[in-house]
């Protein structure tokens, strides 16, 4: 019998995110054939992602546009995506491993009396069983899980499973538009988002991070950093060494208590390499690391070291790139 596999898309600054097309690759890699892949988009002013997701989507978009979903709050979104989850009566709800979807995909586990997988990074098919991969105490180790219930609900963590490509072929895809009541009465408004951004570039779907540690001595330390990062179209984050001295801001701190980052490239700049910090940074594809300390742990999980005073080395990089990409 098919089954109904569920993308809850993420917009974010009037963009879809990236972690919403690693999402519907996801369901490519857990479905049969003949199974349904439905959209939930809920947001404001719509029509240009619709647009855009359709590229991706054989099945349903179920659209849900109201000013009120203009900002993610918990409540109108839960209001809004009850009644189409009750419709579609899904096998597996994928949603982003982002701060919205850790915050959305319990309640609607909950609500849908389902099982959660959270933080997946990898899915394969092994016989008729999809095998989910989840990194374990702060990525030292894995585990392979797999549901033996349905409904079920899985988190995805950015920049680890390859994203959705758009075939303009895919037959159409039925756009169904769903009215938004909102809730008689709501708990908490949003009545401004103030976001702390480290760049153009969002640091958890990075594909290259620049991050600084207390080497980098004070908040102007940051800006060879930051030049780096803008050549490389890349983020800047940090360690919690350099947030607590107030080089940066909180909002930039990668590890156990920070972001969790998974890009191709992460230079880790006078950053020691406590395991607190590996535990946001190790699973990056390429880790250089630039440090005057040749004993630094850091060095230990890098795959390039520098030896070096990052306040020499990082303009020499940035220098060179500059050439290399003009
Ligand atoms: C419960 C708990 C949770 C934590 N969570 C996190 C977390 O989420 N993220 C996190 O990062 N930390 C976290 N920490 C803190 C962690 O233990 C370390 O203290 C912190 O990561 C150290 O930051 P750092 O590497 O920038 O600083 P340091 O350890 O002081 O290292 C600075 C490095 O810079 C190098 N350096 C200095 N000058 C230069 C230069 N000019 N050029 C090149 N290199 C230079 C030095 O050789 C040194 O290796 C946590 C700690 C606890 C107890």
């Amino acid at each position: 019998m098919s089954k109904t596999y569920v993308v809850v898309a993420e917009v974010r600054d009037s963009k879809l995110r990236q972690v919403t097309l690693e999402a519907l690759n996801s369901v490519a890699l857990a479905q049969e054939d003949d199974d349904l892949l439905a959209v939930i988009l809920m947001g404001h002013q719509l029509a240009a992602i619709t647009e855009q997701l359709s590229q991706y989507v054989a099945g349903q978009i179920h659209v849900i546009d109201h000013i009120d979903l203009g900002t993610y709050n918990s409540e109108t979104y839960f209001a809004a995506i009850k009644d189409v989850l009750d419709s579609l009566n899904p096998h597996v709800v994928f949603l982003g491993h982002t701060a919205s979807g850790r915050d959305l995909a319990p309640m609607i586990a909950a609500y849908l009396n389902a099982g959660q997988l959270s933080d997946v990074i990898a899915i394969e098919k092994a016989d008729a069983e999809v095998l989910y991969t989840r990194p374990l105490y702060a990525g030292k180790a894995f585990e392979q899980k797999k549901f033996i219930e349905s409904p079920q609900v899985v988190t995805i963590r950015p920049n680890n499973i390859a994203a959705a490509t758009a075939n303009p072929s895919n037959p159409q895809a039925e756009v169904i538009t769903t009215d938004y009541a909102p809730p008689a009465s709501l708990r908490s408004i949003v009545k401004d988002v103030i976001r702390k951004t480290s760049g153009k570039v969002d640091l958890t779907e990075a594909k290259i991070v620049v991050s600084g540690g207390r080497g980098v001595k004070s908040s102007d330390g940051f800006k060879p950093l930051q030049e780096l990062a803008e050549v490389l179209n890349g983020a800047v984050g940090a360690s919690r060494g350099a947030c607590d001295a107030g080089y940066c801001d909180y909002a930039l701190q990668i590890g156990q208590t920070g972001k969790v980052v998974t890009p191709e490239i992460y230079i880790a700049c006078g950053i020691s390499g406590a395991i607190q910090h590996l535990a946001g940074m190790s699973q990056s594809r390429i880790i250089i690391a630039i440090n005057k300390d040749p004993e630094a742990p850091i060095f230990k999980l890098a795959d390039y070291g520098i030896v070096g005073d990052l306040f020499v080395v990082v303009p020499l990089l940035t220098e060179e790139f500059k050439k290399a990409l003009a």
